[in-house]
């Protein structure tokens, strides 16, 4: 999740003063156009397909680990916030040593 994030921090820091920039070359309703275009290409689109593809990783984690059931685990980051991990379906950071129920 922090991947995508920043990611998509670098690429709004990159596409603002290249936007700005294309102001100065077009007529202003085609930079309204190319604007809202490339918002949408670079930075919308990317992060929400981002996103989606996290959710699907996390699916099988949140369905099947051990780690879904503990109190140390944070299911929107899918991170163990005592060890400060991400769990896999074939790793526990503690190896269930640590577990607590919710
Ligand atoms: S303490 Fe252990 S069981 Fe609990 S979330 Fe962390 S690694 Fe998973």
């Amino acid at each position: 999740m922090g991947d995508i994030i920043f990611w998509t921090l670098i690429r709004t820091a990159i596409t603002i003063p290249v936007i700005w920039v294309l102001k100065s070359y077009v007529d202003e309703q085609l930079w309204w156009l190319i604007s809202i275009a490339v918002i949408y290409l670079v930075l919308i689109h990317p992060a929400v397909v981002g996103y989606k593809k996290f959710e699907e990783k996390s699916k099988s984690i949140l369905d099947s680990t051990l780690c879904a059931t503990c109190k140390h685990f944070d299911r929107s980051a899918v991170l163990c916030m005592k060890y400060d991990k991400h769990p896999t379906e074939d790793y526990i950071p503690c190896d269930g040593v640590d577990w607590e129920p919710k």
